[in-house]
């Protein structure tokens, strides 16, 4: 990963095969950053999506194991359990043009992932919630 700095935002490139959501954990991590936003465009390669389905509580989860353009990558960072945790959502398109999109579990990145991270002041946690089963935003 290379990154730099531009006033209070930083701007990240990740290398092939780097897997995104933990780069952007590690991230926030070395750098004490405890709420941010997050922003990406690249490619991807074995993303695996999540779709959340409330009647069960449980993501059902697809793997695709393609190169995908990532067309969107949008997301936060908060603390989870005392640690940086990433909550990550893309819609990605294939070489069809077709678009698949769901929460962001895992993906390597494929030519190039491009991410811009702004650190938000303070901090934002997040809790169990017991109505969803997830661990959602303590606001
Ligand atoms: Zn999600």
């Amino acid at each position: 990963m290379r990154h730099t700095r531009l006033g209070d935002t930083y701007l990240l490139r990740l290398e092939t095969d780097e897997e995104i959501v933990g780069a952007v954990t590690r991230f926030a991590a070395d750098h004490g950053i405890q709420a941010a936003s997050v922003e990406g465009i690249g490619s991807v390669h074995a993303a695996v999506l999540g779709y959340f389905d409330r009647a069960t509580k449980q993501y059902l989860r697809r793997t695709f194991d393609d190169d995908m353009e990532i067309l969107s990558l949008l997301g936060n960072l908060a603390l989870n359990d005392g640690k940086p945790f990433a909550h990550v959502h893309v819609v990605l398109g294939d070489r069809e043009f077709k678009a698949a999109a769901g929460h962001l579990f895992e993906g390597k990145t494929a030519a190039t992932c491009e991410l811009v991270i702004r650190p938000l002041s303070g901090s934002a946690r997040r809790a169990k919630d017991e109505a969803t089963g997830l661990a959602l935003l303590d606001l």
